[in-house]
């Protein structure tokens, strides 16, 4: 019998050219169900998205003290956007959550796939709050069909997010009791797992059913652990249950154009995409070899750019082309109009170790990020190993990312001599040990171990932790500084950046911590060499950090605008921001919400780059708001991620180095080499940190912040907000001037 807490009946609302112009605000320490609507302002201003996100987070929160992550007031907000949910565009699917991040205590927010936020939206709902926490395990239900919302306990449902999924899936469809015919494709569900319990690096799961297949796929908002939010509050899960949908469910200004733009997109990711990136083949799954190439590839602990015996060969896309499912089989996308389809999947696949031990299982992914990650990164080389991390850390509840760099850090400490037996609790972590690794995510699931759950906190604290309790000496300390691969408390994301400064700074000069869907330059900057001179790579830390925002606030997937393009990219002016992508999502934005952007592409670009630079900012004043968002925020990321930290790196890429102190110290090859190796070592860190500090510097600048403070200037703030903005924001800035 289910036993219901809260119930809240409503009219749903019709979407109108993209916007349904109301958000849902749900109390779980008060038990209480509410729909607002969206002002207008608001709407102009945040247009939706994580900019509906982060103003529900805002006026939310108590303007007199800062909350911390585990405090009841702190919000958990999930939203799609105005064009979020448009049938047959690439990548429309995307549900963007913020919350307080437990690893960095400001806003984390994460963008993705899956079908809850259309879902939630073609239900009545731009945009989703949930304060307060529940006093038993709980799960809301956001049902469209039924014009119900509400509150139900959750009994005893496991919380491992596969068994889940499926569960509420079954329970929440409907079946036409004429024809037969089920909606299961209607339900979606967001669940975290046993792991988010004890890590402060939960993610969260969102389903949505291939019917294929006939089973749910799960993608992850992974970054910052809003999973641990979710948990704290008592969650096992939210579902949503919406009504069939279609393009017309939009009600977009002009259907014809709508529809023309997104055939045009998806017929170009169809056509080119085979010669290009595979992604519908490999997905992400086709980076590995190119990070390689490129001595970008994080191997064992951000060491080195690739295994230079060519161990991390076996982790490339051919042999996932092999090890993944046919993807004619079923719908590999998390998205059903998105034509590059790249979210791919391994069924049936046998577990060696933890409590589903010999059980077949459908894995999604891995992607990229887990391939680096939780492989090449941890010494694990066997692409069958790294699904099973994958597995294990999607149903606890675990972000791959944050995992697989702690680890890193846990392994190379260990050899090290920092960290032993003794100290792990019997683990024996050494690089590419995977009974090992899979032990140490079990116990943090099972939240009994002591060195798990030091590890469950994340490297920053596990830092704090080892300066504090194993006696190590001034260099020892250093040395986990140093390789210790966070910022802000965040795990970095998966990508070498000892030689490219733009990505340095596309880590160190972000909003939320080093993740690269802000600032993902390292393609641009090394790859491509399309951005080769200090003022481009400045230039490049304003507009693609503004632009890739963009995507968040509409509910898009950033993939289709730069994974595959136009056969004649590269001939045109700026090759680097894909133009004509640019002005699809102009002209799609402007069909569906009926919002002029301008007639030339120079206006059409500014439009919303311009738009996306008012939350963009905002975001950063919110970090202020909540103690942080200052200069000293940003600066000393680990030498790791601008430099070799220890002699043997060094040495591995001695030309290298040594060439480039030429250039420094205009000096000859021979003379370098005469230098004392510890000289030339000491050089080549001050310069390369000095060289963060200038581009930090000149970053400011651009972006319209105060050099000493990094807060943004007043005159910025009068420039790009409207003036009851400006009042919210005031009592933040003002006193925090040069
Ligand atoms: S491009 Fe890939 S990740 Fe993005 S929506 Fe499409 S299938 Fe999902």
């Amino acid at each position: 019998m289910t036993k219901f807490l809260a119930e809240m009946s409503y009219k749903r609302q019709e979407i109108k050219k993209g916007y349904s112009d109301k958000t849902l605000h749900i109390d779980l320490s008060k038990l209480t169900i509410e729909e607002n609507s969206v002002p207008k302002k608001v709407r102009d201003t945040f247009i939706g998205g994580k900019g509906y996100d982060l103003w529900l987070m805002w006026e939310s929160l108590p303007k007199d003290r800062i909350v911390k992550w585990d405090e009841p007031e702190n919000p958990l907000c999930i939203a799609s956007g105005p064009l979020g949910g448009t049938m047959g565009y690439p990548g429309a699917g995307k549900s963007i959550v913020t919350a307080i991040s437990p690893l960095t205590n400001i806003i984390i927010d994460s963008n993705v796939g899956g079908f809850f936020g259309p879902w939630m939206k073609y239900s009545g709902f731009d945009a989703l709050r949930i304060v307060g926490k529940a006093e038993e395990p709980v799960v809301i239900v956001i049902d469209g069909v039924q014009e119900k919302v509400w509150i139900e306990s959750a009994g005893d449902l496991p919380t491992e997010s596969h068994i889940l999924a499926e569960k509420l899936n079954e329970k929440y469809r409907n079946i036409d009791k004429e024809t037969a015919k089920d909606d299961r494709l209607y339900v979606s569900v967001v669940s975290a797992g046993p792991g988010a319990d004890n890590a402060y690096f939960g993610c969260l799961n969102f389903s949505w059913w291939d019917n294929r297949r006939k089973l749910n796929h799960i993608k992850q908002a992974g970054r910052g652990g809003t999973g641990t939010v979710f948990r704290n509050k008592n969650i096992v899960a939210i579902v949503a249950h919406s009504i069939s949908v279609k393009l017309e469910s939009q009600n977009p200004e002009d259907r014809d154009t709508a529809r023309q733009v997104g055939r045009k997109h998806s017929s170009e990711i169809l056509k080119l995409d085979p010669t290009q990136n595979k992604m519908r083949v490999i997905g992400t799954g086709h980076l590995p070899s190119i990070m390689s190439e490129f001595d970008l590839l994080p191997t064992y602990n951000f060491k080195y750019g690739r295994d230079d015996d060519g161990k991390d060969k076996s982790l490339w896309g051919d042999k996932y082309e092999k090890i993944f499912t046919n993807t004619g089989k079923g719908w590999d996308g998390c998205w059903r109009g998105c034509a590059i389809n790249c979210a791919h999947c391994v069924e049936a696949f046998e577990l060696e170790t933890g409590p589903f031990k010999g059980q077949k299982v459908m894995v999604d992914g891995p992607e990229y990020e887990t391939i680096a990650g939780c492989g090449s990164n941890i010494g694990i080389f066997d692409p069958l190993h790294v699904v099973e991390i994958n597995f294990y850390c999607d149903t606890y509840g675990l972000d791959t990312i944050s995992f697989g760099t702690a680890t890193g850090f846990v392994m190379e400490s260990y050899e090290a001599g920092i960290l032993n037996k003794e100290r792990t609790g019997g683990l024996d972590l050494k690089f590419g040990n995977f009974e090992d690794t899979m032990e140490l995510m079990h116990r943090i699931a099972k939240g009994k171990d002591e060195f798990a759950l030091i590890f469950a906190k994340g490297i920053k604290k596990m830092k704090v932790y080892f300066k504090a309790n194993y006696n190590l000496s001034p260099e020892q300390e250093q040395f986990i500084q140093d390789i210790g691969m966070e910022h802000k408390g965040l795990e970095f994301s998966e990508y070498i950046t000892k030689e490219s400064l733009a990505q340095q700074g596309g880590y160190g000069l972000t909003l939320k911590g080093p993740q690269h869907d802000e600032a993902w330059l390292i393609f641009l900057d090394m790859v491509h060499n399309y951005i080769p001179t200090f003022e481009n790579k400045a230039d490049a830390l304003c507009w693609f950090p503004y632009w890739r925002t963009w995507f968040s606030l509409n509910g898009l997937c950033k993939l289709p605008w730069n994974d595959v393009v136009p056969d004649d990219n590269k001939e045109t002016d700026a090759p680097h921001k894909v133009p004509e992508h640019i002005q699809n999502y102009a002209t799609l934005f402007e069909s569906i919400t009926g919002i002029p952007m301008g007639k030339t592409p120079e206006e059409r670009e500014n439009s919303l780059i311009s738009r996306s630079e008012k939350v963009y900012q905002f975001q950063r004043v919110f970090q202020v708001r909540l103690g942080h968002g200052r200069r000293i925020d940003d600066s000393n990321i680990p030498y790791r991620a601008v430099g070799p930290v220890t002699f043997e790196e060094y040495e591995s890429r001695m030309e290298r180095y040594d060439k480039q102190l030429t250039e420094i110290l205009g000096k000859s090859l021979e003379e370098v080499q005469q230098m004392p190796f510890e000289e030339r070592h000491a050089i080549t860190r001050k310069h390369r940190e000095e060289h963060y500090n200038k581009l930090q510097d000149v970053v400011y600048k651009k972006r319209g912040w105060n050099h000493k403070s990094g807060v943004i200037k007043l005159e910025k703030a009068k420039e790009i907000w409207p003036d009851w903005l400006l009042k919210e924001v005031m009592p933040f800035i003002k006193d925090l001037q040069d």
